[in-house]
C-alpha cells in the first residue's frame, strides 16, 4: 500500500481556515441541527469533532481496504477497560489540526478551550490497566500494526467522585448522555450471544441447548496513529435484546413483565466494575466477561473467513492478546467455535488455540486473582465448563506421561482448585492456553515466575517473558504538557513525538543555563495552571513557588498514601514545633478513586481531606505546608497535574505494584520520583541514575524476610517517636475532633493488627529520603538539573517501546508497509 498516496486523495477536506470554517458550521446546521445563534457550547463541541472526525474517515477506510488487500496478520487487543480519557484534543495532535482549528473557532467566535473542555472522558476502565490499554492502541496504530481493541461499551463508566464533607461519594457516569460524536454504530454487526441452558450428547458431539440470548451490537471508535495514516479501530459491544420486547408475554399482558426481562438481558453492558485489585465474584461480572468475548471471538472469525475457506492460516493471520485474565474466556470460546460450529476435530482446534492467545498478567495479589465457583460456570457456561474440564484432562494426561503422576504437581497446576467450593483459576487456564505469558516490568516477570506460575515457568521456561510497560507521548507530554513539548521541540525539533529515545539528547543541556531556565519556566506554567485549577474548584490558595509533591492514582493500602500522610503529619508537627526552621514550602496532592465497596481506602480519602482542613486552616504553618484532594482523578486530570509535579511519590510495598505507569508519566514531565524498588521503579532507577531518584525502604526480600520472621510493627511505633507522635495524633482524634475515635481503626490495622504493607517498617527510611527531597530543593539549579536528566532518562516507557516488543516477540506481526 502506498501510504503518500493518501494525503493527496482526501485533498478536499482542506485545511485551511476558511475551509475549516465553512465545515463546522456545516455540521452544526446539518449533522447537530442548530444554527450558531441558538447552538450551546455542546453543540460546537459536536459540530467542530464531525468536520475533524471526517479527517480520520478516509485515512480509516483505506487501512482497513489496505488490511484486506494485503491479507495482513491482525492483532486482537482483549480487554474489559480501555480508559481513553478525551478524543477531541488527540485528533487534533495526530492531524496537526490544533493551530487551524483554534483558529477556526475564533473567528465564529468560540471559546476553543472552553469547548475542548467539555468533552467528557470516556472512562471505561478503572486505571492503570485500563489506560495501559488505551495507550497500546495509540502506539500499535502509530507503528503500523494492523491491529484491533476489542471491549465493552459500558452505559456507565468509572464512576465521578466527589468528595463532600471529606468523604468521598459516587456519581453514575452516564458519560453518552450528550451522544458521542467518535463513535459509529454498526446495527448490522450484530452477534448472538448464549446463556444458561443444557447440554446434549448426541454421539461425540455435544450441542448446548435451551440458551438465554442477548445480542451484541458494535460500535467502533477510530484510533489514529500519529504522524502515519494508518488508523486502528476500538470496538465496543453494547448489549441489546434479541426481542425488542418480549411480544408473547405483551399478548398475554404482561406489559411489566416484558419490558422487565428486555432491560434485563440489557443489563450486561450497564455498567463498569469499578475496583482493580479484588476479585468480586459476582455472575453480572462473568456474564459481561463472555459478553465482550464471545461476540469478538465469533468477529474476529467471521473477519478471517472472508480471505479463507479453512482454518489451517489462523495462526499466522490472528493474534489474540488476553489483557489479564478478564477475557480468558476467549479460550473455550474459540474451542466451542472452532469444534461445535466449524466441526474441527478437539485436537486440532487446541493445536491452533495453543498458537493464537498471548496473555499479560498483570498482579500478584491474591484477591485479585479471578477464579469462578465451577457451579456457577456451570449454570452461566455449561459448555465452556465442559470444554475447560476436557482441556484440563489433557493438560493432566500430558502432564503425567511426562512428569510421572505427581499428586501434589497436579494439586496445585489443575485448572480446577478442589479446595473447599470447586473453583475454575483463570490465570492457570490462560497460562496452559497461550504460547506467551508476560508481565509488565523486570521485577514482576521475575516475582511471576517464582511465586504464582513456577510450576509453569518450570514446566515451559521458553513461554515466559518481561514486556516492561510504557506510555504514549502524544497524550503525556505532547498533549499535557504543551509548555515543555514546545521547548523539547525548539531545542531537539519534533521527532521525539515518535522516537522518544531522542529524549537522551536533552543529556547535553544538563548544565546549559539558557535551557534550565526555559524548563523551569515551562514546569512553573504548569504549577500555576495547577493552582489556578485548585483555586477554582477547590478555593484553596497554593504557591506554585512551593515543591509540589504528587501521588496521583487508585486508592488503595498497597500503594501506601497513608505512608505519604504519616510524612504529612509529622511533618506538619516538626513545622510547630521548631516554627522558625527554613523549612522548604511544600504542596503535598493527592488524586485517586477508592472503589465503592473498599471502606479502608474511603476512610484513608476522608483522614487526608481532615488533615487538610486542619492543616490548610492552620495560621502557624503559613505556606509552608498545604495538603490538597483533588477529587475525581481522571484521565483528564492526570494531563492537568502531573505536568505540575516536581515529586513523584511511587511508595508501593516492594513487591506489590506490578509496573505501574504512572511513575512513567510524572518522570517523563520533569518529577523526580521518591520511591520504592518496586515494579518499574527499578527500570526508572536504571535510566535516570542512581544520583537522580530518591530511593528508600525495604527491598522485596527483605519485605518477605521481615514477615517470615514475625513482623512486629509495634516495636518501630515504641522505637520512633515521631512515627509514634503522628500516629498517636491520627487516633486521638486531633483531625476529627467532632469523633475523636473516627481513626481508631487506621491506627489499629497499622500498630495492632499487622501493618501487612509494612508502612512503620519503612517509615524511618521514607523520612530520611523526604529530608533528602528538602534539601536538594533549596538548590534550585541542581533540582532543576536532575529533573533535566530524568525526561532524559525516559525514551525507553514509550509505549511504543513496549508495543515494538510484543510486535517482533510475541504477536509476530509486520506494519502495514507504505
Ligand atoms: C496512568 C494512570 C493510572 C495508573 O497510575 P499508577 O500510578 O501506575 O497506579 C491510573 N489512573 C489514571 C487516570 C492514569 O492516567
Amino acid at each position: 500500500m502506498d501510504l503518500s498516496q493518501f494525503s493527496h486523495q482526501y485533498d478536499h477536506l482542506s485545511r485551511d481556515v476558511a475551509a475549516f470554517k465553512r465545515a463546522i458550521s456545516n455540521k452544526l446546521m446539518y449533522q447537530v441541527g442548530k444554527n450558531p445563534e441558538s447552538a450551546r457550547p455542546e453543540d460546537w463541541l459536536h459540530a467542530v469533532s464531525y468536520a475533524v472526525r471526517d479527517h480520520l474517515v478516509e485515512r480509516w477506510m483505506k487501512t482497513i481496504r489496505a488490511s484486506y488487500a494485503q491479507d495482513v496478520k491482525r492483532v486482537y487487543y482483549l480487554s474489559a477497560e480501555f480508559l481513553i480519557g478525551r478524543t477531541f484534543s488527540n485528533a487534533l495532535l495526530a492531524l496537526d489540526l490544533m493551530p487551524t482549528v483554534r483558529q477556526a473557532l475564533a473567528e465564529l467566535d468560540v471559546d476553543a478551550d472552553a469547548v475542548i473542555d467539555l468533552e467528557p472522558d470516556a472512562a471505561l476502565g478503572n486505571g492503570g490497566l485500563g489506560r495501559l490499554a488505551a495507550c497500546f492502541l495509540d502506539s500499535m496504530a502509530t507503528l503500523g500494526v494492523p491491529g484491533f481493541g476489542y471491549g465493552i461499551r459500558y452505559d456507565y463508566g468509572m464512576f465521578r467522585q466527589q468528595i463532600i464533607d471529606g468523604q468521598q461519594i459516587e456519581v453514575p457516569d452516564y458519560w453518552l448522555a450528550h451522544g458521542n460524536p467518535w463513535e459509529f454504530h454498526r446495527p448490522e454487526i450484530c452477534c448472538r450471544v448464549r446463556y444458561g441452558g443444557h447440554l446434549e450428547q448426541h454421539g461425540d458431539t455435544v450441542i448446548w441447548v435451551g440458551t438465554d440470548d442477548v445480542l451484541a451490537n458494535a460500535y467502533d471508535q477510530i484510533i489514529p496513529g500519529y504522524g502515519t495514516e494508518v488508523t486502528n479501530t476500538l470496538r465496543l459491544w453494547s448489549a441489546k435484546a434479541t426481542e425488542e420486547i418480549d411480544l408473547s408475554a405483551f399478548n398475554r399482558g404482561n406489559y411489566f413483565g416484558a419490558v422487565e426481562s428486555k432491560n434485563h438481558s440489557e443489563n450486561v453492558s450497564r455498567v463498569l466494575y469499578p475496583d482493580d485489585s479484588t476479585l468480586s465474584g459476582r455472575e453480572l461480572r462473568l456474564r459481561q466477561e463472555y459478553f465482550f468475548v464471545s461476540a469478538s471471538l465469533q468477529d474476529i472469525v467471521r473477519r478471517y473467513l472472508v480471505n479463507h475457506r479453512d482454518f489451517d492460516a489462523l495462526p499466522d493471520k490472528v493474534s489474540i492478546h488476553l489483557n489479564d485474565t478478564h477475557p480468558v474466556l476467549a479460550v473455550p470460546e474459540l474451542m466451542r467455535l472452532l469444534v461445535d460450529e466449524h466441526a474441527l476435530p478437539w485436537a486440532r482446534a487446541w493445536a491452533l488455540c495453543r498458537r493464537v492467545f498471548s496473555y499479560t498478567n498483570h498482579t500478584l495479589m491474591h484477591e485479585a486473582l479471578e477464579t469462578w465457583p465451577v457451579d456457577m460456570l456451570g449454570r452461566v457456561l455449561p459448555r465452556h465448563l465442559r470444554i475447560i474440564f476436557d482441556i484440563n484432562a489433557d493438560f493432566l494426561a500430558e502432564l503425567t506421561a511426562h512428569n510421572g503422576h505427581d499428586v501434589d504437581m497436579m494439586r496445585r497446576v489443575s485448572l480446577v482448585d478442589e479446595n473447599g467450593e470447586r473453583r475454575v483459576r483463570m490465570a492457570y487456564l490462560a497460562v496452559v492456553a497461550s504460547h506467551s505469558v508476560n508481565g509488565v516490568s523486570a521485577l514482576h516477570s521475575a516475582l511471576m515466575q517464582q511465586s504464582i506460575f513456577a510450576d509453569f515457568a518450570h514446566l515451559w521456561p521458553e513461554r515466559f517473558n518481561n514486556k516492561t510497560n510504557g506510555v504514549t507521548p502524544r497524550r503525556w507530554l505532547a498533549q499535557a504538557n504543551p509548555s515543555l513539548a514546545a521547548l523539547l521541540d525548539r531545542r531537539l525539533g519534533g521527532g521525539w513525538r515518535r522516537d522518544l529515545e531522542q529524549l537522551a539528547a536533552l543529556r547535553e543541556y544538563r548544565d546549559d543555563p539558557e535551557f534550565l531556565h526555559a524548563f523551569r519556566d515551562a514546569k512553573l506554567a504548569n504549577k500555576q495552571r495547577l493552582a489556578d485549577y485548585v483555586r477554582g474548584h477547590l478555593g484553596i490558595a497554593i504557591d506554585p513557588g512551593a515543591l509540589f509533591d504528587v501521588q496521583v492514582k487508585r486508592m488503595h493500602e498497597y500503594k501506601r498514601q497513608l505512608l505519604n500522610l504519616l510524612q504529612v503529619v509529622a511533618r506538619y508537627q516538626a513545622i510547630l514545633a521548631d516554627p522558625g526552621a527554613d523549612w522548604v514550602p511544600r504542596v503535598v496532592v493527592f488524586a485517586g478513586k477508592a472503589a465503592s465497596a473498599y471502606a479502608t481506602a474511603k476512610l484513608i480519602i476522608r483522614l487526608i481531606n481532615d488533615v487538610a482542613a486542619v492543616i490548610n486552616r492552620d495560621e502557624r504553618i503559613g505556606g509552608r505546608l498545604k495538603l490538597v484532594f483533588i477529587p475525581n482523578y481522571s484521565v483528564s486530570l492526570a494531563e492537568l497535574i502531573i505536568p505540575a509535579a516536581d515529586l513523584s511519590e511511587q511508595i508501593s510495598t516492594a513487591g506489590t505494584e506490578a509496573s505501574g505507569t504512572g511513575n512513567m508519566k510524572l518522570a517523563l514531565n520533569g518529577a523526580l520520583t521518591i520511591g520504592t524498588l518496586d515494579g518499574a521503579n527499578v527500570e526508572i532507577r536504571e535510566q535516570v541514575g542512581d544520583d537522580n531518584i530518591f530511593i528508600f525502604g525495604h527491598s522485596t526480600e527483605e519485605v518477605a524476610e521481615i514477615r517470615a520472621q514475625g513482623y512486629q510493627p509495634r516495636s518501630h511505633y515504641a522505637a520512633d517517636p515521631q512515627l509514634a507522635a503522628a500516629l498517636d495524633a491520627i487516633r486521638d482524634g486531633l483531625f476529627s475532633p467532632a469523633e475523636p475515635a473516627r481513626y481508631q481503626q487506621i491506627f489499629d490495622t497499622l500498630v495492632n493488627w499487622g501493618d501487612h504493607y509494612l508502612l512503620l517498617a519503612d517509615f524511618a527510611s521514607y523520612l530520611r529520603a523526604q529530608e533528602r527531597v528538602d534539601a536538594l530543593y533549596r538548590q534550585p539549579e541542581e533540582w532543576t538539573r536532575r529533573a533535566v536528566l530524568n525526561v532524559a532518562g525516559m525514551g525507553v516507557f514509550s509505549s511504543d517501546r513496549t508495543i515494538a516488543e510484543y510486535a517482533r516477540t510475541i504477536w509476530q506481526v509486520a506494519p502495514l508497509e507504505p
